[in-house]
Parts: C-alpha cells; sequence; structure tokens
C-alpha cells in the first residue's frame, strides 16, 4: 500500500528506515560491556546531531554505559519526553554466529532490533522528518536514551525520573504487542533475596544434630510459589537457588532468587509485606528475606486513558486502529514516569515478536506505521 502523506507531509521511505534501523543493530550493545553500548550511544549521538545541536552525554557510572539527552531546538517548559533503551540482552557475538541481520517474509531479524533498536530510531526518525517538513511542534520534545534498562536502569532511574517530572508526557519506545497493540499498563517488579542458615553436621555420624538450611529453603520456595494468584495478577517466581557444600554433609547455608509481579501499589504494599515477614518453619534456622520493589507498577490511571485516547485519534487519521494490550507482566522505564503520575503511553515501538530470544523480528510494514503515528504524536500534543 503506498504511503498515502497527511496535511502534504512527505512521505516517510521505508528503506531509509530500514537503513537506519540495520545501521543501528549492527552496534551490538549488551547492557555488561559499556565499552559497546558506548559504541551505540556513539552512533546516536551522531544521527541526533543531525537534527539538532542540543545533545548531551550522561557519563555512565557503576560500570555501567553513557545516556543521551537530545532535545528539539524549539519550545520551553514541559513537553514530550521519549524515553528509549539502546542496550540488549544479547551477548557481543549473536550477530555473526546465532543471529544475523536478515529479512525473511516480511519479517526483519538481528539482536535487539524489536526490544528496542527499531522503536528507539524511529522516534528519531519521525523527529528527524518533522525539521525536514520544518515543522515546529506545539510542545518541545526531549528524548532519552539509557544504557542499561535490560539490567533494571540502577544509574539511569534518578534521570528518568527527574526528566519526566520535567514533562507532561512520556512515550516509551519499547516494542509494540502482536498486532501493534500499545501498552498502558504494565505490573511491578519486585525482586527479593532469601538465605537460610542451619547448621552444618556429618550426614552419616550426626545427622540429627545437623539443621539442613537446604530443607528449610525447599518448604519455603513451596510457600513462595503458592502465593502465585492469576486472578488478581500477582505472579511468584523463584529463579534461582544455591545452597550446600557437599553432599555428605548437611548444609549450613542456602540462598534463592525471588522476582514478583504485581498489577497496582496496594497489592505491591500488601505481598511485599508477606514476603518479608516469612518465618523459618524450622526454630533452629535463621532465615532472611532481602530486597523490594525494582518498577513500582504502571497503572492504567485517567491521564494514560486520555493519552491512550488521543493516541487511538491519531492512529485513526492514519488509517489504522491502535487498541492496547491487558496490563503486562514485563517492567520497563515507563513505571518509573508512570507512577510519579505522569501520563505514559509505552509499546509505541515497532511491531514484531521475539523480545530477549534469538527469533526477535519486527514487521517491515509496521516501521512506516509507527514512524507516523509518532510524528502525529509529536504534531499533536498540546
Ligand atoms: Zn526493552
Amino acid at each position: 500500500m503506498p504511503d498515502t502523506p497527511l496535511n502534504n507531509a512527505p512521505a516517510m521511505d521505508p528503506e531509509e528506515i530500514l537503513a537506519g534501523i540495520k545501521r543501528w543493530v549492527h552496534v551490538e550493545s549488551p547492557s555488561e560491556d559499556a565499552a559497546a553500548v558506548n559504541r551505540m550511544m556513539d552512533q546516536a549521538e551522531a544521527d541526533f546531531r543531525t537534527t539538532t545541536p542540543h545533545v548531551e552525554r550522561v557519563p555512565g557510572s557503576e560500570g555501567w554505559g553513557d545516556h543521551l539527552i537530545a532535545r528539539s531546538p524549539w519550545g520551553e517548559g514541559p513537553g514530550i519526553l521519549v524515553l528509549s533503551h539502546l542496550d540488549t540482552v544479547h551477548p557481543m557475538g549473536v550477530l555473526a554466529d546465532d543471529n544475523p541481520y536478515r529479512i525473511e517474509d516480511g519479517k526483519v531479524y538481528g539482536p535487539g532490533i524489536y526490544d528496542m533498536k527499531a522503536g528507539a530510531f524511529i522516534a528519531q526518525y519521525a523527529f528527524q522528518n518533522l525539521i525536514r517538513r520544518g515543522v515546529e511542534t506545539p510542545l518541545p520534545i526531549t528524548f532519552l536514551l539509557v544504557s542499561e534498562e535490560e539490567v533494571g536502569s540502577p544509574t539511569s532511574r534518578a534521570l528518568i525520573e527527574k526528566l519526566g517530572s520535567e514533562n507532561k508526557y512520556v512515550l516509551v519506545t519499547e516494542p509494540a504487542r502482536e498486532g501493534g497493540k500499545i501498552v498502558t499498563a504494565r505490573k511491578g517488579v519486585a525482586r527479593f533475596e532469601m538465605r537460610a542458615e542451619g547448621r552444618p553436621s556429618h550426614a552419616g555420624a550426626w545427622h540429627q544434630e545437623g539443621r539442613s538450611a537446604i530443607h528449610e529453603l525447599a518448604r519455603q520456595i513451596v510457600d513462595i510459589e503458592a502465593m502465585t494468584d492469576y486472578d488478581r495478577g500477582v505472579t511468584f517466581n523463584v529463579g534461582r537457588i544455591t545452597g550446600g557444600t557437599g553432599v555428605n554433609v548437611v548444609p549450613q547455608h542456602a540462598w534463592a532468587e525471588i522476582d514478583m509481579r504485581v498489577p497496582d501499589a496496594e497489592i505491591a504494599d500488601e505481598m511485599e509485606a508477606k514476603i518479608l515477614a516469612l518465618n523459618a518453619h524450622d526454630p533452629d534456622v535463621t532465615l532472611t528475606v532481602t530486597g523490594g520493589m525494582n518498577r513500582p507498577p504502571y497503572e492504567m490511571t485517567e491521564g494514560v486513558t486520555a493519552l491512550f485516547q488521543h493516541a487511538r485519534k491519531c492512529a485513526a487519521e492514519l488509517g489504522f486502529e491502535l487498541e492496547h494490550c491487558p496490563p503486562t507482566g514485563g517492567g520497563s522505564d515507563g513505571n518509573f514516569t508512570a507512577a510519579l503520575g505522569i501520563p505514559t503511553l509505552d509499546g509505541m515501538g515497532c511491531d514484531g515478536h521475539g523480545a530477549h530470544t534469538l527469533e526477535e523480528f519486527i514487521y517491515y510494514d509496521s516501521m512506516v506505521e509507527r514512524a507516523r503515528l509518532m510524528e502525529r504524536m509529536f504534531e499533536t500534543l498540546t
């Protein structure tokens, strides 16, 4: 289908967008490799500099990569914050071996393409298109591209919250869901560590003297997993365990790492209190639980609903229907801004499938559609 220009706007060129996404995918950027992520930031910075002189690099800290801020040359005061991350979950080298950049049956593959190099790129492209057309939007636009979202944004969270608070709206370029659905709510994410300390002893000669930390932990794991309640949207996953020193020793130590997802702040408080208050079944074993919320729940408030309705209208003008998906279990940096009450719309990136896998792809056809939606949001938000 030809890309019909709206308001005499020049048509967007899918091949030009594809070339840019390809360029970004070819700079591999695993979160843990700060030098690699910084090479990706160099690429993004160079692209933004072709459109605006207001580009700022925030040096990385704690061993993570840099963050990048780019601002429209026009406008003052609260505007639109576009939130992206340029790190991926894929280790260096998968581009050459397991997941080369390729196009098959209208799907474009490559590490990090869906989550979220394509989304981050099309936002930049939409902005570039405005500049080409000589259009100044009613609100100023700020882009924040962070380096460590996939590990929970340890060093960018404060910056995300600061820039979020300075703006009226937040658009997050995480991938759209199957069928191009947008994200208007995300569960909150918590992480906990549980340590059990028992009493070591010889598993043969002095078995009765021992108090097994692994036995205690095993009972706790059954209790924790039983707290999962799909009807209330609460899940617990004990994702890692370790313990013991040898098969003939009653184990003194055992440890588990727990992931919790909750739909709203009230349930978050309730469940957090519950897990932190767990006691050992065996009075001779010491149980310690630490941790808490990493990303607060992102709830579909009135502000989010209004922003979604606006996006729907823009999509309708562009000739497609925009839907939103049920609250997703995956957290994003949008959780931080939504929890502060700033209307946040997520899933503004390209449609595709397979995030965090070697099969991830975007649909070729979704590139122009999503870039135009982004551009239209920039043009019409007031
Ligand atoms: Zn992502």
